[in-house]
């Protein structure tokens, strides 16, 4: 199952005849179905749109790297986080992958493509810490030697900061890269931008990955969205510098992926480097992300259910036209 991908009981042939005929009468193995998969222009990146048995569907993408392929992974049917530049929570939340159909998006990509998938990243739709316990069993399987043998530590867990559940992950001794939404240096801001800052605001936050640095020995990646206007001034890269002084820590800037329905708009590529200099001057490791199939839309914060995408584009005229304003500020 978990290395041979097969698609039936009765592919093992291993195993007795009768096992097999029980296990069939007992199991399920189950299997996504493809129903797209889009190419990006320069051949590096594919999205996937995967049928789950119940008719849901979920997006997954691949990323080929010089140094191998990453695959994108969904832990969850849509999202109830509701981050402003998002495109996964258009739709809300509809329900939690079983640790199955995670791992079966990995095997799915892998057939589809025949790609040696030796990274992952937790950073498709949904909320992975909102799905821990279905996301723990994931990590532990395609890590184990009976799964892919993926390292722990080529894998990395983005989550926009439910704090107790970053606790949990620390204690649960598998050391995973742990990557945090962060988007913005205050809590007035980043309240806005991300909704659960109400629940877990920035002190908690930053406590928690230093308490997670100091568990795992991981040095942790903030996540920063660049959005023209809104979060990308050299006041708040320097306020950023302040709230992350003495982390173990790397920031990754990304210049937003446009969302038509979210008004987002990545700010020019000088706002953007003098962004990046106030950071390195202050000593914080930074990196702007390379931008990678934003025009099959399977970029950060693009991806999404196939319902949200039908909700997004009958509400897209309503909102196109404002893209640049108030949007954010709903
Ligand atoms: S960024 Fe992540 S947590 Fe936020 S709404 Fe999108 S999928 Fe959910």
């Amino acid at each position: 199952m978990f290395q041979k991908d097969v698609a039936s009981f009765d592919d093992m042939s291993n195993l007795p005849a009768s096992l097999r005929t029980d296990l069939d009468r007992q199991y399920t193995l189950g299997r996504l179905r493809q129903i797209k998969r889009l190419v990006s222009n320069e051949g590096e990146t594919e999205k996937y749109l995967f049928g789950l048995s119940d008719g849901n569907t979920v997006e997954s993408v691949l990323m080929r790297h010089d140094y191998g392929s990453s695959a994108c992974v969904s832990t969850q049917v849509g999202c109830r986080m509701g981050c402003v530049f998002c495109a996964s929570s258009l739709g809300g939340w509809v329900r939690n992958l079983t640790p199955g159909e995670i791992y079966d998006q990995v095997l799915a990509i892998r057939r589809s493509t025949g790609a040696d998938v030796q990274r992952v990243v937790i950073m498709g739709t949904g909320e992975p810490l909102d799905n821990l316990d279905h996301t723990l069993v994931f990590i532990r399987n395609i890590t184990a030697d009976y799964g892919l043998g993926i390292s722990t530590r080529r894998i990395t867990l983005s989550t926009c900061g439910l704090v107790p559940e970053i606790g949990r992950l620390a204690n649960s001794g598998l050391g995973v890269t742990l990557a945090v939404s962060l988007h913005a240096p205050n809590d007035d801001l980043r309240n806005r931008i991300v909704p659960v800052n109400r629940r877990y605001p920035l002190a908690q936050l930053i406590r928690a990955c230093g308490e997670y640095t100091l568990r795992t020995g991981r040095r942790v990646t903030f996540e920063y969205a660049l959005i023209q206007g809104l979060n990308d001034a050299p006041g708040q890269a320097n306020a950023l510098t302040e709230l992350l002084r003495g982390l173990n820590c790397h920031v990754n800037l990304i210049p937003v992926n446009y969302v038509p329905e979210r008004g987002s708009t990545p700010p020019d590529p000088v706002t953007v480097r003098r962004f990046q200099e106030v950071l390195e001057l202050k000593g914080i490791p930074v990196t702007v992300r390379r931008e990678m199939g934003a025009d099959i839309n399977a970029a950060c914060g693009q991806l999404r259910t196939v319902a949200s995408s039908q909700r997004a584009a009958s509400s897209r005229h309503r909102h196109h036209r404002h893209s640049r304003g108030s949007e954010w500020y709903r």
